[in-house]
Parts: C-alpha cells; structure tokens; sequence
C-alpha cells in the first residue's frame, strides 16, 4: 500500500511593516496616529524616519515637469493626504526640520517597542538629485542624517532605507563603506544580498496602499498575503496614519485573520542570515502605480 508522504508544514507567515516618515506632517500627525494603531493591535513596527529639511515643495516644481506625476497627485488625492503646507515647504514657506524637531517622540517610537532607522536626511533632494550626484555629496547626505539619527536617539541606527527606493551605483558604493545590519531600499519579491554591498536587503514586497489604488483595494494586499510567507508592507506615516488609517487597521485585522505575526525588519533580517540567499545587482524600473521608476 502507498503511505501518503507526511504533509509539509505550513508556510510561515511573517509581516513586516516598513513605515516611512517623509514629511513635518507624517511626524508630527502620522507618527502618534500610527503608534496608537499599532498599540491597538500590538504590532511591533519599523519606522525609517527623514531627519533633515521638509522640501516637500520642491515636487511642485516637478509636477509641472512630469505630467505623470501631476496624474498621480490628482489620482491619490495628495492635497487631501499630504496637506496644503506640505506643498508649499521649501519654496513659498521655509523648509521645516522633520524629526530632528522631535527627539521625543522619536525616542518614544522606540519606548514603544518599535524600531527607529535612518531614511533620509533631505528625502527630497536625494529623491530628485541622486542621479547627478557623485560620492562626496551622497557621503555627506548620509553623514549629516546619521549625526541627527545619533543626536535624537544616542545611538547609530541599524539599517538604511533609500527613499523613494532610489538607488545608483555610486550610493551602493558609499553605502558598502557603513556599518549597517541590513538594509531596505529596493522592491522586490524576497530578500537577497545586494551585490557590491555584502549586506542582506529586505526589499518592500507589498504594494503600499497608494500604489493599490486607495481604500477600496485593501483587498490587492490581503489577496498578496493568503499565500503566506514573508512579506514587508511600506507604509507612509502620511497617509496610513492620516486620513486612510481605518485602511491601515483593515490590513492588520486581515493579516492577523490570516495567522500572520508581524515582526521588526531587524528581526527577518537576522532570521535571513541563516539562510543561503542570492546576490543580486539592482536595477532600476518603472513599478506600477508610482510616478517615478525606483530599484527592483
Ligand atoms: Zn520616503
């Protein structure tokens, strides 16, 4: 008689949620927002947060250069999610700092039981520069947002995630010279070292919930996590934590349904170091729902 062989274990379900703060607003509003919710679930968190300059003006100037970006901002209702003085920082009103004028609260994202890491000093300017820009500036980007991350917190962060995911050769250069545990600055479908780099990156799998299509798409996420298995979610404390925070809630209920833990970045990066992951390059390409193309 034929034994049926044992079943094979369940896959693992792991959720990571990579939060960005990329504006005064996201900290100030999203970042209190957020961690009620996440107490609410009791959801540990990793918050990469922009230390510098609030420029977040500057991409009006570009909406009138990209008609695809002007699209998105119509599209994503972003007067509605990221605020009118938002527009206007770094051009009409002076560039406020983000959470370098909060060292409370950033100590207290961490109080709280989640991580704090460094993703921007300007975001901007890394965002619409970084192309044009050679070592010493990236070099002097990083060092600058490192000395505010170590001025709020009292200690070097862990990890690194590029915003807008925005990667060049050069700043893989610079980045292979610093100390990280990890780092988070691609989407892509798992993890994988990242070539030249040595380091172990854990790429954004999810879409956001901008790039799903809002509110109604809650659906696209939960869909992506049935599966299982490990998957990071970006999130913006913007937008997650602003006006479409019962989305946000939507996604944890529906991934706690599921039997999915929700672990620190730190926490699936070391658990990946066990493992024999891939070396890869990035590369850079154009992801659906998003105005600009960011590694993959
Ligand atoms: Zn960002």
């Amino acid at each position: 008689m034929n034994e049926c062989p044992p079943p094979s274990p369940p896959p693992e379900r792991i959720l990571g949620l990579k939060v960005d703060v990329d504006t005064r607003r996201g900290m100030e509003e999203g970042v209190p927002a957020l961690l009620s919710a996440l107490a609410a679930f009791s959801c540990a968190a990793t918050f990469f947060l922009s230390f510098g300059p609030d420029n977040s003006g500057k991409a009006v100037y570009r909406m009138v250069r990209s008609p695809r970006f002007l699209f998105k901002m119509i599209r994503t209702n972003a007067p509605g999610l990221y605020g009118v003085r938002t527009a206007l920082y770094g051009t009409l009103l002076k560039a406020p700092m983000i959470a370098r004028a909060f060292p409370d609260l950033c100590r207290e994202i961490e109080t709280q039981g989640h991580e704090v890491e460094f993703h921007a000093w300007d975001h901007r300017a890394w965002q619409d520069t970084l192309p044009r820009k050679g070592e010493r500036w990236i070099r002097e980007w990083l060092d600058r947002g490192i000395a505010a991350y170590e001025g709020c917190m009292g200690h070097p962060p862990r990890a690194f995630g590029a915003p807008a995911w925005l990667l060049t050769e050069a700043a893989v250069g610079v980045l292979a010279g610093y100390e990280w545990e990890y780092l988070s600055c691609t989407r892509a479908p798992s993890p994988f070292l990242l070539e030249g780099t040595g380091l172990v990156e854990v790429p954004s799998d999810l879409p956001c919930l901008e790039e799903a299509g809002g509110p109604k798409r809650v659906g696209r996420i939960l869909a992506a996590l049935s599966p299982g298995g490990i998957h990071v979610l970006p999130v913006h404390a913007e937008v997650e934590g602003g006006i479409w925070r019962d989305s946000f809630a939507e996604i944890l209920e529906g991934a706690a349904r599921m039997g999915y833990r929700v672990a620190r970045l730190s926490e699936i990066a070391e658990s990946l170091w066990k493992r024999e992951l891939p070396e890869r390059p990035f590369r850079t390409a154009l992801l659906r729902g998003r105005a600009f193309p960011c590694a993959v």
